[in-house]
């Protein structure tokens, strides 16, 4: 076979994918061994039926052909108008590209910031996908590190530091956070904006968690003075409306970047069916009650985790206000989070993922996600606590 692209062949740098705990898991469980995962970010319940039926109608009353590349008018103007009605940013259609879920408007967006080779900044933690995501767009990617006692919130100075030391081009940031569950408060962002536009930067703002805030607001950064030029939003109904195999999310940012963006769909994805737009478009009327439901299990299985770990204090929570995640600080052991991962598998069947995952500053933390029935999430926190305070007794 000829030789494979330098760029397809590099987008996981060579290392692991961070996957290891969650793919012992599954063996286990093709074993027949019962594993509680609390690994993978997704919702325990299946997209609603109304949501279905409105897809499927749809399709039937025959929107099965190709679509309108930038999405279609209407499902444009509903989220162009919710984006204006929450953060009274004006927004019109012409600032909205719809896209196949989050995970290619990421993509998209970073080939509208940046030239082959430019640097692409985002934090450290961060979501899995996000250094091999900047590869694919031909960015040289440059993680910011932040800190376990800081809530792992960046600090203006590491951003323009970076920003400076390899001449930037972008900076990518998550908020509410995976795998943190972290919402950055309104000076986080203020710093950020400051930091961007200071160093000429795009702000890239992965707000996929926007309606799962637990504590706080949300402030998307589009919102802050001189912000709207610089600014590409990424949003996606997988996680506000339980809806992550019908992959349709967008990228909001200035008229001319969408236009260019629209020649990448052109000549790329073609668009994204109508079928399964005229559902999103159904599914974002429901209102902000369908998504308080949507949201509800981890809103509550949050608090009932805070109040398990409220009764030990071997292992930390890190502070977080959203997002379907916990992150746990588990250096009292003096285990990695990949060997505390794996031990805890092999002892309790209990899988979470290891912090080293996401980045190296979450080392010494595992992840949860809190994507199991409040009653057997709350037995085996309860578990994995008692086994980090016997792996502690031990030392
Ligand atoms: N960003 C973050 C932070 C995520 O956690 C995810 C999915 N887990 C995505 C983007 C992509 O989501 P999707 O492509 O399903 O919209």
């Amino acid at each position: 076979m000829p030789q494979l692209s330098t760029r397809i062949s590099t987008l996981n740098a060579g290392g692991s994918d961070g996957w290891g705990v969650f793919y012992r898991a599954r063996k286990m469980i093709a074993q027949g061994i019962p594993v509680t995962e609390l690994t993978i970010g997704e919702h325990d319940i299946r997209t609603e039926h109304s949501i279905l039926e409105a897809m499927a109608a749809s399709a039937k009353g025959g929107h099965t052909g190709y679509a309108m590349v930038p999405g279609i008018q209407p499902l444009r103007e509903a989220i162009a108008q919710r984006v204006t009605d929450r953060t009274g940013v004006p927004t019109t259609p012409d600032n909205v590209l719809i896209t196949p879920g989050g995970q290619s408007a990421l993509f998209s967006a970073h080939i509208a910031a940046l030239s082959p080779g430019d640097t692409a900044l985002y934090i450290d933690p961060y979501y899995a996908t996000y250094p091999g995501t900047l590869r694919a767009a031909s960015g040289t990617p440059v993680a910011i590190p932040t800190r376990s006692k800081d809530a792992f919130l960046p600090q203006k100075s590491d951003i323009t530091a970076a920003a400076k030391a390899h001449s930037a081009k972008s900076l990518l940031i998550n908020s509410p956070n995976n795998p943190t569950g972290t919402v950055y408060p309104d000076q986080t962002l203020q710093d950020i904006a400051q930091a961007c536009i200071e160093n000429d930067l795009w702000l890239i703002s992965d707000e996929v968690y926007d309606t799962q805030i637990w504590e706080g607001h949300h402030l998307s950064p589009r919102a802050l003075p001189d912000m709207a030029d610089r600014t590409l939003v990424v949003g996606s109904m997988s996680k506000s409306h339980a809806m992550t195999g019908s992959r349709v999310g967008w990228i909001l940012g200035p008229e001319r970047a969408i236009s260019c963006l629209i020649d990448l769909a052109t000549t790329t994805t073609y668009g994204v069916p109508g079928y399964i737009q005229d559902a999103a478009l159904f599914a974002l009327t429901q209102g902000p009650d369908f998504e308080e439901k949507i949201a509800a299990p981890f809103r509550r299985r949050r608090a009932l985790s805070l109040e398990i770990l409220e009764k030990q204090t071997t292992v930390k929570a890190i502070p977080s206000s959203g997002a379907m995640y916990l992150m746990l600080d588990i250096r009292a052991t003096g285990l990695s989070g990949e060997a505390f991962a794996n031990a805890l598998l092999d002892a309790h069947h209990i899988a979470v993922m290891p912090g080293e995952s996401f980045g190296q500053s979450a080392a010494g933390h595992i992840r949860l996600a809190l994507t199991v029935d409040d009653d057997r999430l709350s037995a085996a926190l309860t578990t994995l606590c008692s086994f980090a305070k016997g792996l502690t007794d031990d030392t």
